[in-house]
């Protein structure tokens, strides 16, 4: 009988320790607070219970009694507990006090340390709470007015070293005020971080003598650390995260769910806070090869394709030997890669990954019989072209895309988003009756290439960008450089 005190890290994915992963993984029971990771439950078993321990619609915290005694509940019935909280554990998160109640009802229990928002915000904010000749102690310091316990003022003004201060957005004023009246300088360097870590991190810098009327002029809110000290005034040389070419832009990905996570883990890369809205998914047909040996050009159109293509000949088992002999056309790149996954090299990978790119592409290629692989509902511009110049097409369609039902929320936080990036036609038609027949008016729309932005002006809306080359990478390229 084990209960786990766990640290949940402050708020970007990633920076939850190993261990707190592998206990959320296995827990029966996990007791959580606010301001733990949007995604941090998300490694939780589907049958795990997930009891919500903090702040309540009007603000109240859900009482420290009530919350141990239900931790004594769920651990005395052998289950594995996990406690989880945001940061660490026994930085503010009153893990001491829980690791008291486990220990007098004798029960064990395991601290996993989190990283705190007093050492994370400030170094996404590109400020070291230590750093030679500036600082050479860090403290941290609760700036909760009602904590019961009166800070020793002067003790904290005389301190030789940087304060970092948790909570408190409201107590500012008081806080830089009594600093000054200890001795600080009013000139020492102070830097707010709020949402550190977050995709909607922002720092303000100021003084002890201006930081009350700045905080208040830039509306800071919770959650945010105020620093104090010389090292507060380095995330004038050393913001790296805010200085991200996307950073805080909201940008919605439509594609299915297998495909998404590439596009926004380079979005996300780049700052921005990402939305995935998997309007569509892809079903596979489960379709009969025909024979190969006729065709002298084997045209793939998406990597979806590839990969259902090889699922087909595995089915018959067989691999990337069946091709051989073939010119393998992939259109665009990352046809191109998932062929390559397959140990297939294509031939022809047009520049322009649209069917008139890859007509160019084969111009001056004769072909006599093709094979098309794609999905059932494709365009049938290169079919029809390359039969008019004489070639004897097949279409096989390995693949269907189909509606992807979207919760409220992921609607709700679509519609909210700055950028909504449309990567098909079908994205276009699953998002917008997703959406209950329209596409949401507010965010600016995204388009990869030209079927895309048809299927969006179909609908009457004009994109605001077109990606070229009609790739994710020149999406995202689309949206840095825009305006
Ligand atoms: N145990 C937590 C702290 C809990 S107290 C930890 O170790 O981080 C809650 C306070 O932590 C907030 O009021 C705020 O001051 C700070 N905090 C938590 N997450 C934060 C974040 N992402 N950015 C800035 N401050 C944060």
């Amino acid at each position: 009988m084990t209960a786990y005190l766990v640290g949940a890290g402050p708020g970007a994915r990633g920076l939850l320790t190993l261990r707190a992963a592998e206990l959320i993984a296995r827990a029966d029971v996990i007791l959580y607070d606010l301001l733990i990771p949007a995604d941090a439950l998300s490694g939780a078993r589907a049958d795990a219970e997930l009891i919500y321990v903090g702040k309540q619609g009007g603000g109240e915290q859900v009482p420290q009694e009530a919350t141990n005694a239900l931790l004594l509940e769920h651990a005395r019935t052998g289950k594995a507990v996990v406690r989880l909280k945001g940061g660490d554990p026994f930085v503010f998160g009153r893990g001491g006090e829980e690791a008291l109640v486990l220990r007098e009802a004798g029960i064990a229990f395991e601290v996993v340390p989190g990283i705190t928002a007093g050492i994370a915000a400030p170094a996404y904010a590109g400020l070291p709470v230590t750093q030679r000749h500036l600082s050479s102690a860090v403290a941290f310091v609760t700036g909760h007015t009602q904590s019961g316990d009166e800070l020793d003022w002067a003790a904290l003004a005389a301190f030789p070293g940087t304060l970092v201060f948790y909570m408190g957005v409201r107590s500012l004023e008081r806080i830089a005020s009594r600093l000054v009246e200890g001795g600080r300088s009013p000139d020492e360097p102070v830097a707010v971080v709020e949402r550190g870590t977050l995709p909607g991190q922002r720092t303000t810098l100021a003084t002890l003598a201006t930081v009350s009327e700045r905080a208040a002029a830039a509306g800071v809110q919770a959650p945010a650390v105020t620093v104090v000290g010389p090292v507060a005034a380095l995330p004038g040389e050393l913001a790296w995260l805010e200085q991200r070419a996307l950073h805080g832009v909201k940008v919605a990905v439509t594609r299915a769910r297998a495909q998404a996570s590439p596009l926004a883990a380079r979005l996300a890369d780049l700052g921005a806070a990402v939305v995935e809205a998997p309007a569509i998914r892809t079903r596979s047909l489960e379709a009969e090869l025909p024979i190969l040996a006729g065709y002298d050009l084997i045209i793939v159109t998406s990597p979806n394709g590839a990969h259902e293509l090889f699922a087909a000949l595995a089915r018959q088992h067989r691999d990337a030997r069946a091709l051989a002999g073939h010119r393998v056309a992939a259109l665009g790149p990352g046809t191109a890669r998932a062929l390559r996954e397959h140990g297939i090299i294509a031939d022809t990978v047009p520049q322009r990954a649209v069917a008139e790119g890859m007509l160019e592409s084969l111009a001056s290629v004769p072909v006599a019989r093709a094979l098309i692989v794609r999905a059932r509902e494709g365009r049938d511009v290169l079919p029809d072209a390359l039969r008019e110049r004489g070639a004897e097409v097949d279409v096989l369609a390995l693949y269907e895309t189909t509606a992807e039902p979207l919760d409220a929320a992921t609607l709700t936080a679509t519609a909210a988003a700055d950028w909504i990036t449309f990567t098909s036609a079908s994205t276009v038609r699953f998002l917008a009756e997703a959406a209950g027949g329209a596409l949401p008016d507010g965010p600016k729309l995204a388009s990869i290439g030209p079927a895309t932005s048809a299927a969006l002006r179909e609908r009457g809306h004009e994109p605001d960008v077109e990606a070229d080359p009609h790739t994710p990478d020149g999406l995202v390229t689309a949206l840095v450089n825009y305006g």
